[in-house]
């Protein structure tokens, strides 16, 4: 899933300006829920601290609030229309897909971003997520056993470690495990050391996002 943060109050009200009197902040149900950065709780408690806000500076503001399934999907951005076009501004809690999706579904609205947009990345605890792929376009996690170190290892080393790590963690990050030494052990653990003698060739990056954006076409649906 996408990983994401809240910007910080401060900052949302700074982007937010003076200029307006109705906003409408939009949550998305999917990845930012889980990441609890931009679900309904996150939307409605935001509310509550801009409405407090706003009160103590003594500003008129009507804030409403609602959270769609996913706002990369214009099919849950249509079901907002009217939400939307009562509003002076929205202010999106949804990764930076989901604001660029609300923007192009409505361009005449503005629609700001409420938060940072880290990664990809899963759950490593409560309350805790770990980068985990940069979508490179070429997965080679079958090289790997598993562990990809285009993503985890901090040099994007595919040919073996750096030789820096130290009991296990990166050099760069000691609070990060080496995909190294995860890739060796994985390796002894399944019995197959020796698949990782093998020279690895460089990666094709022209599928990465160094060609410029890139769009993914399924010929079920688009078949010319
Ligand atoms: S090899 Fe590429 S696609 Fe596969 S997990 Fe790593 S970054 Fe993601
Ligand atoms: S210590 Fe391990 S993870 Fe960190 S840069 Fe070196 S090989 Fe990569």
């Amino acid at each position: 899933m996408l990983v994401a943060e809240q910007k910080n109050v401060k900052e949302i009200i700074d982007m937010l300006g003076d200029d307006f009197e109705k906003l409408l902040i939009v949550g998305c149900g999917t990845c930012v829920t889980v990441s609890m950065a931009g679900g309904e709780r996150e939307v409605n408690s935001l509310a509550e601290v801009l409405r407090t806000y706003y009160a103590s500076q003594g500003r008129d503001v009507e804030i409403e609030t609602d959270t769609v399934k996913r706002q990369c999907d214009f099919e849950f951005l249509d079901d907002i229309e009217e939400e939307i076009n009562r509003n002076d501004l929205v202010l999106s809690l949804a990764c930076g897909i989901g604001v660029q999706h609300l923007v192009e579904r409505y361009p005449k609205k503005v629609v700001l971003p409420g938060l940072n947009t880290s990664f990809y990345g899963a759950t490593t605890a409560v309350g805790e997520w770990s980068e985990r792929c940069i979508g490179c376009g070429e997965c080679v996690l079958d090289k790997y056993f598993g562990i990809c170190p285009v993503a985890r290892c901090a040099k994007g080393l595919l040919n073996g470690p750096c030789g820096g790590s130290q009991n296990g963690e990166c050099e760069v990050d000691p609070d990060t495990d080496c995909a190294w030494e995860l890739i060796y052990n994985r390796a002894v653990e399944l019995d197959k050391l020796d698949e990782l003698i093998d020279l690895v060739e460089p990666k094709n990056w022209e599928v990465y996002r160094d060609g410029g954006p890139r769009t993914l076409v399924n010929k079920e649906y688009h078949e010319d």
